[in-house]
């Protein structure tokens, strides 16, 4: 052979070598696309350990009530645009008992379409829920969508919420503490109901992202105050618990975002943007149960807003972040579940002397002087306005898999972010608005810049002012201490 013999045969077998390489890699490439795109949980014998009981109910007010979330409505509501609904989600690992496991290796999730969860709900239903389930307080995470679009739920005597926040006529007091009833068996019968629905499951996280939250602290000469701001810190995940059944088929979804619920400021009943997105889940999965669970969107909004059709769009954004998630194959989450629930007590800043509040008392801006009213009554009832309030921090934690951070009150989202970074080791979740929605938790820097959220907002509770600077240390430490403490695992 001739030297130009082979060079073209030596070309010719560089082109087949590289048509080789070339088919390999779409080969490999596709079956990288294949796995990566088959949705469901790997079927790994240590997911199967689960089981998972689904229940929902509506909770819809069967009659026109006043609204929650804006002080500014001047009339009750007039219909609804779909229903209002609490869902429950129990789970339960096998027990371990290598590990000292036994029973209580439960965890019910209740979500509700309401602005927040009083403490005072919290309070009675861990209690009925210890009593009638033997369900361990710890075991028990409420959370709500934070929607400005329910009946008023928050109606305790001495708050200034309820009757002079939103100046509820008498029939509308009577009916919001008969909604707050009802709403608390309807809870303690869901529970039961998804206890009772427990059947085998495996379990799996993915997340992806949704855009359309956006920090809402704006600094001008005036302080901060509530505007979009595109270059505030945002968290866009958007995690994604998956329950399949043994045979892989998606049973339920329960998914989170950081925002503000508050695309609407109207008058029907409606969930937002986070009640069309489990709407849109559910009809594009038939029989699969969406779960929303709010995040740290304390300073979040949905922008831009104030029409249905954009509380739709933003709604089917959040389910598209959904779907797009569960393209991905899931990681597996494996029991056993331990979970903790503490109080960690935060400061307030030191409060107005009673000069200052009786100063406040003449203020021509009602919510002023409402506030001074309450805190001067509390002066003279006690002697003193109280320097402390006893927040409440949730850990689960998911075998060596999954750590879920339940904080309650509406959270800045330097927490999220703080958190995520901090808490190193398996995926971490960080819920907000759980268990007891009292106003805000605001981070060190949002508390030293100011505005509605530093403390502002706490004019509209019975709270005496802003946190001590010390809020967002003893909140993080308190979760550390707990996380380290679940994460540990027990001597035999
Ligand atoms: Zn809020």
């Amino acid at each position: 052979m001739n030297s130009q013999i082979l060079r073209v045969l030596h070309s010719k077998s560089v082109i087949l070598i590289w048509i080789t390489l070339l088919c390999l890699t779409g080969v490999a490439g596709l079956s990288h696309l294949k796995a990566a795109e088959a949705p469901g949980t790997t079927a790994n014998p240590e997911q199967e350990k689960w089981k998972a009981g689904i229940a929902t109910t509506v909770i819809t007010p069967a009659q026109s009530m006043w609204m929650s979330g804006y002080a500014a409505r001047t009339k009750p509501s007039e219909g609804k645009v779909h229903d209002l609904n609490a869902k429950a989600l129990a789970l339960e690992a096998c027990p371990e008992p290598s590990r000292g496991d036994a029973q209580g290796a439960r965890l019910v999730i209740v979500t509700v379409d309401l602005l927040g969860i009083p403490r005072p709900l919290r309070d009675w239903m861990e209690k009925q829920v210890k009593y009638s389930y033997k369900l361990p307080p710890e075991n028990l995470l409420l959370n709500a969508s934070h929607t400005h679009c329910g009946p008023v739920v928050k109606e305790m005597e001495d708050s200034i919420y309820g009757d002079s926040f939103y100046g509820l006529s008498p029939e509308q007091i009577k009916r919001s503490r008969q909604y707050m009833k009802t709403l608390q068996q309807k809870l303690l019968t869901l529970i039961g109901q998804a206890l009772e629905n427990l059947a085998p499951a495996r379990l799996g996280y993915t997340h992806a992202r949704a855009g359309f939250a956006m920090n809402r602290r704006l600094k001008t000469e005036r302080g901060y105050v509530i505007s979009a701001n595109p270059d505030g810190p945002v968290d866009h995940d958007v995690p994604v618990l998956r329950i399949d059944n043994p045979d892989g088929e998606l049973q339920a979804v329960v998914f989170g975002y950081a925002c503000h619920n508050t695309t609407l400021s109207f008058y029907k009943f409606c969930g937002d943007y986070a009640g069309f997105a489990q709407i849109y889940l559910e009809q594009a999965h038939p029989g699969v149960t969406a779960f929303f669970v709010a995040g740290c969107g304390g300073d979040q909004n949905p922008y831009p807003r104030r029409t249905l059709d954009l509380a739709q769009q933003h709604g089917r954004a959040l389910a598209n972040g959904v779907e797009a998630a569960l393209l991905w194959r899931a990681s597996p989450i494996r029991g056993p579940i331990r979970a903790a629930l503490e109080t960690v007590t935060l400061d307030f800043a030191q409060p107005p002397g009673r000069q200052q509040l009786e100063k406040e008392a003449q203020s021509s801006n009602k919510y002023e002087r409402r506030h001074a009213e309450v805190l001067l009554k509390e002066l003279e009832q006690t002697g003193k306005i109280r320097t402390t309030y006893p927040y409440l921090v949730q850990v689960v934690q998911f075998g060596n898999d999954m750590t879920l951070v339940a904080l309650a009150g509406e959270v800045v989202v330097d927490y999220s972010l703080r958190l995520k970074a901090e808490l190193a080791g398996p995926t971490v979740w960080v819920a907000a608005y759980s268990n007891d929605v009292f106003g805000y938790l605001p981070s060190l820097r949002v508390l030293q810049e100011g505005g509605y959220e530093g403390g502002g907002a706490m004019r509209y509770t019975n709270l005496p002012g802003p946190f001590a600077p010390s809020v967002e240390k003893r909140v993080v430490d308190k979760v550390h201490e707990m996380v380290n403490k679940v994460r540990a695992p027990k001597s035999n």
